[in-house]
């Protein structure tokens, strides 16, 4: 069962439909994207969901119980509200803010503090700077980042998130949309998140809802929805550059190979008389980081300069950039220790930004690097 479920959800204003017999699974634990253009139904859709805004038919339930069974004032504590005009309170301090819900939910003020410390931390801002300004000191940048603070220190259950980063320059908010997917990973809240910006849906998004007049024109996951627009509609909004957004949005960690290593001194193997072995080998230390590459048949020997290396979770638009910078097709892949766990090749990118086959990048993500070769009797 989903944790926020809309069962033919309409809202009318007036003549006009904002929100039009929507069907739609919010799991728990999911970041789930509501996009689409201005006027589409985003932030209508959001606002059901805490009865901000009562729908006019249908039925929007949590946790299994319609909301309408759901005190308004529970709901609107059990799901961190974060809008781009942030709503500060402009009398209180940043620390004061931040420390709103939890000191009313009876946590003590220490513990409260040192909280908000960590929160203020996360999102970029140096408490002890910030912890005493008021709002009306704050950029709006800073403001917004204050807000998501706000909304994590009541540790709600769902985050209820409309453009939070709208107001913020591009750069820092790439910055603020890698800390929250950090967070994320950890805390595994369950978000609706608002935005008009595709790239960070793509980024954030488990599962992407494409807003139309008030539906979803497509709900699918992000590698799905580049791949697989369901309409013109879909391929026109996400646009002609989603073979490089679906690089982006896949890991190194699903479609690198393991590859064959020696130490320094060693020789390579020569090429077998098929040419089926590897056309390389790689080459590492003692503690099995990667020092170079060598031909079939040649001593291992170190490069001068240490080659270039990608995490597991390195996105594969990362690893072109690294090959044209390099001039290489292949990228060494390390896990946290640095230890070399395999390589990622242009054959595979390019196996993954194709347009043509049926899954895509997500089908290769998943069979790649994991192929077993067949037996040999
Ligand atoms: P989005 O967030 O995708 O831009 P909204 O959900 O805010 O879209 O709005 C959907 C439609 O409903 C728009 O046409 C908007 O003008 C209309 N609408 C939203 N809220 C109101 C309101 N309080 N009064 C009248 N019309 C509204
Ligand atoms: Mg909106």
């Amino acid at each position: 069962m989903a944790l926020i479920e809309y069962r033919g959800v309409s809202k009318r204003y007036g003549e006009a439909w904002a929100v039009h017999d929507l069907d739609l699974d919010i799991e728990e634990g999911q970041l789930v994207v509501l996009i689409g253009p201005s006027g589409s139904g985003k932030t209508t859709t959001l606002r059901m969901a805490n009865r901000l805004v009562e729908p006019d038919s249908g039925e929007v339930r949590y946790a299994g119980r319609p909301l309408h069974s759901w005190r308004p004032e529970d709901l609107r504590l059990g799901m961190g509200y974060v809008i781009q005009s942030v709503g500060l309170f402009p009398h209180l301090s940043v620390l004061e803010n931040v420390c709103t819900v939890p000191r009313l939910l009876g946590t003590p003020r220490a513990v409260a503090e040192r909280r908000a410390d960590e929160l203020l931390h996360m999102v970029g801002l140096d408490p002890a700077s910030y912890r005493q300004r008021r709002p009306r000191q704050l950029s709006g940048g800073e403001a917004q980042r204050v807000g998501v603070a706000r909304a994590l220190a009541a540790d709600p259950p769902v985050l209820l998130m409309d453009e939070p980063f709208g107001a913020v320059d591009p750069l820092q908010r790439a910055r603020l949309q890698d800390e929250f997917l950090r967070i994320q990973r950890e805390i595994h809240k369950t978000v609706i998140f608002v935005t008009h910006d595709l790239d960070e849906a793509v980024r954030l998004a488990d599962t992407v809802v494409l807003m139309r007049d008030g539906r979803p024109a497509q709900i699918a996951t992000p590698a799905k929805l580049l791949a697989e627009p369901a309409d013109d509609f879909v391929r026109a909004f996400v646009g002609e550059d989603r073979s490089l957004k679906r690089l982006a949005r896949v890991d190194v960690g699903g479609a690198f190979r393991p590859v064959s290593v020696l130490r320094a001194g060693e020789r390579a193997p020569e090429q077998d008389a098929s040419c089926d072995g590897p056309t390389h080998h790689w080459v590492i230390d003692g503690r099995g980081k990667p020092l170079g590459r060598v031909k079939p048949g040649d001593i291992a020997t170190p490069w001068r300069t240490l080659p270039t290396a990608l995490k597991p979770y390195a996105s594969l638009k990362e690893a072109l950039a690294c090959m044209l910078e390099e001039g290489s097709t292949v990228v060494a892949v390390i896990d946290d220790a640095g230890v070399l766990i395999g390589e990622i090749s242009l054959t595979a990118i390019a196996a993954s930004s194709g347009e043509t086959g049926s899954g895509g990048a997500m089908e290769l993500s998943k069979t790649a690097g994991t192929t077993v070769p067949q037996s040999i009797p």
